[in-house]
């Protein structure tokens, strides 16, 4: 991999932030842009632009063929057995949101009952608690270690004949720890029940295969693979989609509409409803044709490095305390150190141009876990370096020195 290439990929790499070299660290919230992503959608902007499906004419053509060629990428990439499995959604929050309601319709009453883990994101813990109170249906939680481990020992004895559905996440995004999904998926399917991963950290560092894992759902974002905002996906089994109804109504979602009944278009339009976002969609495939130019493998290892380095240099410094020590993470690095607090110590490393996230990171649980109300968030990714790893290391310990009295 040649790093120095690879940024130069990325133009917002080469700004200044309060006059210093930008470093960005903040790649679980949102990854930047290549400009291979970027002017794929310029192009369609400038040159072949029109609402999709259905359209006789030319441009409209060109678009639809651009959003089905990037269905045809990320079923590709994730190896779904069918095309039409594969729905464009708003990103992870709305993809397991249309699951959440549309599965519960079909297959949860009251007395069900759902399980999460204890280290979800809150758009994977809130829409469950918003259709368990419509259902009546009840929330389990499988907790996790102090080192962030999820407890997966106990997941059998917490599944009852009324378990509908496990869904948890297959990265954290506040603790860096890699599930073991497959086994998590053994264990529900050997009991009858459904599994949804939340692969919202997990996609842009890890190769994944939904055949394999025999997965129920998969949800994940496009921003965080190095896409565009506003676009995301929700791979579904096709008999489980199939048997859904579908979750928003609207124009492109129907096969015939009067007002005596109306029937439903076929997979995957049934719950594509609206104009779709064709031009993030062609974005999301560009990205995901960028990074497997790169190799997925090639960028695991890469991270894997930066993460051992960082780990490595931060333990050293007197105080700092890192949360989540799981034997498998992935290039995140929660962290406090001792009086500082989490937005002083985020503030500080802005103004030397590194940029962190800092608070709960839609995680509360895992902060109730720890007794704290937030952490400095560094996560890093193949385009980041050990140099940069550096300046972190010593705006740390810049900011350390300011606090002592
Ligand atoms: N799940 C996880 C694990 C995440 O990290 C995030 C984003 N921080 C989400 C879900 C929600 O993704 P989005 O905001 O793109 O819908």
């Amino acid at each position: 991999m040649d790093i120095n290439k690879i940024r130069k990929d990325f133009p917002i790499l080469q700004e200044k932030v309060h006059g210093k070299d930008l470093v960005y660290f903040d790649n679980a919230a949102t990854t930047q842009k290549p400009t291979q992503v970027i002017d794929e959608m310029v192009k369609y902007y400038y040159k072949y632009n029109s609402n999709i499906h259905r359209g006789v004419h030319y441009l409209s053509n060109k678009s639809t063929d651009g959003n089905e060629n990037a269905r045809k990428i990320v079923q590709n990439f994730i190896n779904a057995e069918h095309l039409h499995e594969i729905i464009f959604t708003r990103g992870t929050t709305e993809s397991v949101n249309l699951v959440a309601n549309s599965f519960a319709d079909r297959y949860i009453g009251e007395g069900d009952e759902v399980i999460v883990s204890e280290m979800e994101h809150h758009s994977n813990i809130v829409p469950w608690q918003l259709v368990c109170e419509k259902k009546k249906a009840v929330l389990k939680v499988l907790p996790f270690n102090d080192n962030g481990e999820l407890l997966v020992d106990q997941l059998d004895g917490m599944i009852t004949d009324r378990t509908k559905i496990v869904a948890v996440n297959h990265i954290s995004n506040s603790l860096g720890t890699i599930n073991p999904i497959q086994e998590i998926i053994d264990i529900a399917h050997a009991r009858g029940v459904k599994v949804l991963v939340d692969a919202a950290q997990s996609v842009q560092h890890l190769k994944i295969n939904v055949q394999e894992w025999d997965v129920d759902f998969l949800v994940f974002s496009g921003h965080k693979l190095y896409g565009p905002t506003g676009i995301g996906v929700l791979y579904g089994k096709e008999n489980l989609l199939n048997e859904m109804p579908p979750w928003q109504g609207g124009g492109e979602m129907i096969k015939e509409v009067r007002f005596e009944g109306t029937t439903y278009n076929e997979l995957p339009f049934k719950f594509e409803a609206g104009t779709p976002n064709y031009i993030d969609a062609i974005g999301l495939g560009a990205a995901i044709e960028y990074v497997e130019n790169i190799g997925l493998d090639n960028i695991d290892a890469y991270e894997q490095e930066l993460l051992a380095y960082a780990t490595e240099k931060l333990s050293s410094i007197d105080g700092l305390k890192i949360y989540g020590t799981a034997e498998h993470k992935t290039s995140v690095i929660s962290f406090l150190v001792d009086g500082i607090h989490f937005y002083d110590m985020g503030m500080l490393l802005d103004q030397m141009g590194i940029a962190v996230r800092t608070g709960t990171h839609c995680t509360e649980p895992v902060m109730q876990h720890f007794g704290i109300d937030g952490t400095v968030r560094a996560s890093f990714s193949f385009y980041n370096t050990k140099e940069e790893i550096d300046a972190l290391y010593n705006g740390i310990l810049k900011v350390c020195k300011m606090f002592v009295h």
